[in-house]
Formats: C-alpha cells, structure tokens, sequence
C-alpha cells in the first residue's frame, strides 16, 4: 500500500457519526478514496449520545470540521439541522451529508438512492425503466431511495411494508405508478422484474413475511444489507432459482464516493474501490 504520510492532505475534518459506530465502514472507505487520488485525509467515527446530535455537529463545524456522514439513528435529526436541503434530501425527510459552505451555513443531502442507482444501474448494468419494482421496507434507507429509483422510469413502484399505513402513507406523496401495499396484499398477479429489500429483518435474524413464490429466475434481487457471505433474505433469493443478485455493499461506498465529491470536487473510482473492498 501507498505510503499516506506523503500525500498533501485534504482540506478540513470529516466524519461520519452514528450510535453505534464501531461497525462503520466509512474512514476506510474514503481513505480509500483519497489515497487513490493522491491525498490524504482526516476522516474519523464518531459515537454520539443519542440526544447528542446538535450539541456535537455544531462542536465539529466549529472546530475545524467541513463534512460529516450520517448514520442511524441520526439521519433525521441531520435534516432538521441542515440550513438548506437538496432536492432529494428534502424528498427523503433524512440527511446522510452535511457539508459547510462557504458563507458558514451548512447543505444536507442524501446521497443514499445515488449510491445504489450507482451500483445497480452503472455497477451491475441492471435495467429499471419501463420494469416493475417491488421494495420491501418504508424506513429511511427506502425514503432515501425512492427519488434517484423513480429517476430511472420504472413502470410501476410498489413499496410494501409491516405497517401497511407507512407504505400507504410513502406511496401517496409520488404519482400513480407508485403504490402502498401490506405483505399479504402484494399483487402477485404479474412478476416483478426487481425486488429490492430495504428492510432492517435481517439486522434481527429474520425475514420479511412475503411469499417466495414473488422470486423467480429471471427476477433482479437487491438486499440493502451487506455481509460476507450472501445476506439471509438473498440465500433465501438463491433459494427460489433467482441468479441475479446483489448485497448493498455498492450502495455503501456509491454513497460514499457521492459525498466525497460534494465535499471535494473530486470524483473518486468508485468501481475500483468496490473491487478492492468486495475481496477483503
Ligand atoms: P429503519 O429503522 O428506518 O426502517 C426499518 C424498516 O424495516 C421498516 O420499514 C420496518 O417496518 C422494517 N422491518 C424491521 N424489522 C422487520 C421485520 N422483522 N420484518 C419486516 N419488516 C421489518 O431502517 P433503515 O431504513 O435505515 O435501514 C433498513 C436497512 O437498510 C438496514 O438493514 C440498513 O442496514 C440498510 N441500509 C443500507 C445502506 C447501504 O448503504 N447499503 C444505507 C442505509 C440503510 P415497520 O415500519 O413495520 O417497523
């Protein structure tokens, strides 16, 4: 590996902040970013008090810091901090991104639905316009999608979620390709061509209560979630004859290289990156 220690660093402090924080992927992430650009960087963890936030973004924006990412459980709290909003992050109600600006005054974004239209459509080569999508989940990582996933046309979005009234109440606020839908009620009457799993069941050990019988072999399978091995929700994928599938590790660093170029100006290779850390 490059020695860092020789690399002109990067302008400012950056951090991504969550509770809990060990797991975090993100300082090696965009360390990784900057190393291959030449650069160094100071991107930390942060573990947050859960009524902490606002006390410790205005701490690192007063001392030095120019970017932070947002994980759970911060995300909303991050849009209520922001002074302004992207379009999608104020069509998401959540902030992954908050970056200072020049005047002093801090930009929420939300870069998670780039991250994964990055990995599926440019990544995997996955199509999405005219097909039907089902997406399994009303939290924040499906709230943060919806608008780059509409981005790519498809014919019809059924968002289906445990608490019906989430999914119903979500599916209300696009047009009409966009419906709500309980598990039970998954209208099974045409396939799907992708099923994209933005639920939290396998952080539990368990799975969305849907029928199998929505899998099939030509079905494009997406879990948000990441592991070494295939997640619990893409064995049980595997399991029914799909072939097509992919964890969100891509979304993870798409995200993440989306953020690095608003903090920067520079656009890192995010598919290199993807390959290093996919063989680690
Ligand atoms: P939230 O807590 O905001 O939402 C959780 C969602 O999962 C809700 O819709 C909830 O349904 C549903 N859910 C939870 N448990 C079950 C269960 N046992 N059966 C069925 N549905 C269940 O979480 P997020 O939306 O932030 O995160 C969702 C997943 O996406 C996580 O696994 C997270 O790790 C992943 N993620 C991945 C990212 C990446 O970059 N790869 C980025 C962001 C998230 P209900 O409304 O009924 O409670």
């Amino acid at each position: 590996m490059t020695d860092t220690l020789n690399m002109p660093p990067l302008k400012g402090q950056y951090a991504v902040f969550g509770n809990p924080i060990a797991q975090s992927k993100s300082p090696l992430i965009h360390n990784e970013f900057a190393r291959t650009l030449g650069y160094s960087i100071d991107y930390k963890k942060i573990l947050v008090e859960l009524e902490g936030f606002e006390g410790a973004a205005k701490a690192f924006f007063n001392t030095g810091g120019r970017g932070l990412n947002i994980t759970a459980p911060f995300k909303e709290d991050a849009y209520h901090y922001a002074d302004q909003l992207t379009p999608r992050a104020k069509s998401s109600l959540a902030v992954n991104t908050l970056c200072l600006q020049d005047d002093g005054s801090v930009l929420g974004d939300n870069t998670d639905g780039a991250g994964m239209m990055w990995d599926i459509a440019t990544s995997k080569g996955w199509s999405v316009k005219g097909k039907r999508v089902l997406i399994l989940g009303a939290g924040g990582a499906t709230r943060g999608v919806l608008y780059s996933l509409l981005q790519l046309e498809p014919a019809l979005l059924c968002i289906a979620n445990r608490s019906t009234d989430k999914a119903i109440a979500l599916a209300d606020k696009y047009g009409s390709n966009v419906i709500g839908s309980s598990f039970d009620d998954i209208d099974t009457t045409q396939k799907f061509d992708v099923i994209i799993n933005g639920t939290s069941a396998g952080l539990h050990g368990s799975l969305p209560n849907i029928s199998e019988s929505l899998f099939h072999a030509e079905c494009h399978v997406y879990d948000m979630s990441y592991a070494n091995e295939p997640t619990k929700f893409l064995q049980w994928a595997i399991k029914n004859k799909v072939v097509n599938y992919s964890d969100g590790l891509g979304m993870l660093i798409g995200q993440a290289a989306e953020s690095f170029t608003i903090w920067h100006g520079l656009k890192p290779n995010t598919q290199a990156v993807m390959d290093k850390f996919r063989t680690k």
